[in-house]
């Protein structure tokens, strides 16, 4: 990088048929977690990212792969994702990123048939993208050989702790040749993953995007609320809002009772849990990126890492179950450069985790109509005034600046049907 002026992608020594493919892309300058790592990598040093989704940290470990792995015969790169959704968007980067450098990626996740995995493990990949279980069926089946691995990136390392996939990582770890080089990115550091960063990369060079980035671009909202009014206010949210609007809740259960309630009124409903089959799933997604579906309704899982551009609005009808959760599913909105709305409905319950949050984030986040702004209908007994914790209101919806302009925000699509 050269100092004092904004950083290119012609400033990394990439090949140039990757430079034309990043142009094609639409990417014009590097994120600061790119801009950061990409050279890092290149010189062949392990990379701690300190990164979460929307910080275009997939690109940071997927441009060094392409370059070192380009026109290699073996398959000679490994990507560690908790989910499949990840693990499906993270190849389309490759295919992408890679279309111009002989990159041959194959994608082995669960809930897919294990025979589409023969046929894409025969199509000699030099890169592997794969979740821990199925690759752990793979290895010992004998279908899939590690022997040759030079390049390891675990992305959402703290996803896979909390899924409890470490043991599945350290077998898979163990199975790779100790003279590679290993990326891994994570947004906290729980102390198995601080384990996983000590005993499998050789003195990583820790690489930190702030962590409130994605969320200092989303305007945030909170509303004070009882269970009894969440309905409403999602309705009078949903009917405010014309673009792309993620519904969180925190289980597959609920995302299907809200699904049948929710697509009564509105059309371009689809909802997305760990329930689903894959397939379902994957027409929920497509259709959710493609316009087909303009309101979808999901558990965190689900959506972890859904890489969706122009989503308008997220709203936490159940606040999550951790302040790492939350700043996640901000990241859905906000993505790279574009701003976004996050909704999050608080109940009594919540307020730990809302705590939690605010000290994590370094900011104070105020109900919605402290500052003055129309509590919406249907929480009328909750909302304005005085949030529960007798913070006095001022400045907007979170105490650090003010709230951004509803008019401010470009007109969203339409969603057809
Ligand atoms: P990620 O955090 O890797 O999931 O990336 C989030 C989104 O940002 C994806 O849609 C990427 O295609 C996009 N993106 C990544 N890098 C850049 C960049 N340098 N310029 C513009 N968009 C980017």
């Amino acid at each position: 990088m050269i100092a004092g002026r904004e950083p290119h992608f012609t400033d990394f020594p990439l090949h140039a048929s990757i430079l034309k493919d990043i142009a094609e892309a639409g990417y014009v300058t590097p994120t600061p977690i790119q801009a950061q790592c990409i050279g890092l990598a290149l010189e062949g040093k392990d990379v701690l990212g300190m990164a979460q989704t929307g910080t275009g940290k997939t690109a940071a470990f997927a441009l060094p792969i392409i370059h070192n792995v380009a026109r290699t015969v073996e398959m000679a790169a490994l990507v560690l994702a908790p989910t499949r959704e990840l693990a499906q968007q993270i190849s389309a980067s490759f295919v992408t990123l890679g279309k111009s450098s002989d990159v041959r990626v194959a994608t082995v996740v669960g809930g897919i048939p294990i025979k589409e995995d023969y046929r894409a493990l025969q199509a000699w990949p030099n890169v592997l993208v794969a979740t821990p279980g199925r690759l752990i069926d793979h290895i010992q089946c004998g279908t899939v050989v590690l022997k040759e691995i030079r390049m390891l990136a675990v992305d959402e390392a703290d996803r896979m702790y909390d899924m409890g996939f470490m043991p599945q990582i350290n077998r898979i770890i163990a199975a790779l040749p100790t003279e590679r080089q290993t990326m891994m990115f994570t947004a906290t550091m729980p102390p198995d993953v601080e384990a996983l960063v000590r005993h499998n990369m050789r003195n990583p060079v820790r690489v930190q995007v702030g962590l409130t980035a994605p969320v200092e671009r989303a305007e945030q909202k909170l509303y004070n609320v009882g269970d009894k009014d969440k309905m409403p206010l999602l309705m009078k949210l949903l009917g405010e809002t014309e673009g792309r609007v993620l519904v969180f809740v925190r289980t597959k259960r609920k995302s299907e009772n809200l699904y049948r309630i929710v697509s009564a009124r509105h059309r371009g409903v689809a909802r997305l849990h760990g329930d689903r089959e894959q397939a379902q799933r994957t027409i929920a997604m497509d259709g959710f990126r493609d316009g087909k579906f303009r309101i979808l309704i999901a558990t965190d899982i689900a959506a972890r890492g859904l890489d969706v551009a122009d989503i308008e609005h997220v709203i936490n009808y159940d606040f999550p179950g951790s302040a790492e959760d939350y700043i996640h599913r901000i990241g859905r909105t906000a993505r790279v450069a574009a701003k976004g709305l996050a909704s999050s409905f608080v109940t009594p319950m919540d307020k730990p985790v809302l705590r939690r949050l605010e000290k994590l984030i370094g900011t104070e986040l105020l109900p919605h109509g402290e500052a003055g702004e129309e509590a919406p209908r249907g929480q009328s007994s909750h909302g304005g005034g005085r949030s529960e914790s007798g913070r006095a209101g001022g400045g907007g919806s979170r105490r650090r600046r003010g709230g951004r302009g509803r008019g401010s925000r470009p007109a969203a699509q339409p969603a057809p049907g």
